[in-house]
């Protein structure tokens, strides 16, 4: 079993819904590789801290009963479309806007947009590879032709790892990561004394090519797409030397064969 394949069955693996011999060979692959062992660790150290900390609450009495009373008066009043809902689904329904209202998650799931919780992730995991020593980076090198085929056979995708070098953002390495419920690609670069981590994976739907900026507990973030890759960048950097570091990465995939490809230009090697 190789990475790829082991990551895209960990949520059902720490779940205890494979069958046994394919958790058997995620175990095995485990026991082998560091990388997917610390991304496991880490899974089930989210999933627990959920458990031990995440708050269920019951309606109180009245308001459950206030909530179907008003479902009865909506009921009377409405044409047919209360009438056709099954009781037992409304008073469900009523049951858990109840919770919801008891809890705060009303405003929790309308207040929080994607790339918000996306932003924690990408914090928790930035912090986190600097806390434990040797999680920085699985593959430490400056050179790009090193830490690019690292990643193959370990992501379903190729990320663009690049020398930056005489631009001032030196790369430090790589790493596996896993964000937004898939493998990632973390490439770390660094700047001065300051680490930029840059989370990179296939993008799938419209690609939102702008550059977007977020301030989050002392982090600067920056994200955008273009058509293959999202890509977010993460550092304690100023807000101008991150967005120069971003605006490098911008201009080469704005040069790169795929984007070439699209516009219908030709690259160099069809000049020749
Ligand atoms: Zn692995």
């Amino acid at each position: 079993m190789d990475c790829q394949r082991a990551l895209s069955l960990m949520h059902g693996y720490l779940d205890r819904e494979l069958d046994l011999t394919t958790r058997l060979a995620v175990e095995q692959h485990l026991a082998d590789c560091p990388a997917c062992r610390e991304i496991s660790q880490q899974q089930q150290a989210l999933s627990a801290a959920l458990g031990a900390q995440a708050r269920y609450h019951r309606a109180r009495p009245a308001l459950a009963a206030g909530i179907r009373s008003a479902l009865d008066v909506i009921d009377a009043t409405s044409g047919t479309t209360m009438r056709q809902t099954p009781r037992w689904l409304s008073l469900a329904a009523s049951v858990v806007f109840a919770a919801f209202i008891g809890s705060g998650i009303t405003y929790w799931l309308a207040g929080t947009a994607p790339e918000e919780l996306l932003a924690r992730e990408v914090i928790a995991s930035h912090v986190r590879a600097q806390m434990v020593a040797g999680r920085l980076t699985d593959i430490s090198s400056s050179d790009s032709h090193t830490v690019k085929p690292w990643f193959n056979g370990k992501l379903d995708f190729a990320p663009p790892v690049l020398d930056l070098t005489t631009q001032g953002f030196p790369l430090v390495g790589g790493r596996l990561e896993y964000l937004t419920n898939r493998p990632v690609a973390a490439l770390v670069y660094r700047h001065r004394q300051h680490l930029i981590q840059l989370y990179v994976w296939p993008a799938v739907d419209r690609p939102d090519t702008a550059l977007h900026a977020l301030t989050r507990q002392g982090y600067q973030v920056y994200y955008w797409s273009d058509a293959t890759m999202h890509y977010w960048a993460i550092s304690d950097l100023n807000a101008e030397a991150l967005k120069s570091f971003c605006k490098l990465l911008q201009e080469h995939a704005a040069a790169g064969p795929v984007a070439r490809a699209i516009r219908g230009l030709p690259g160099p090697e069809d000049l020749s």
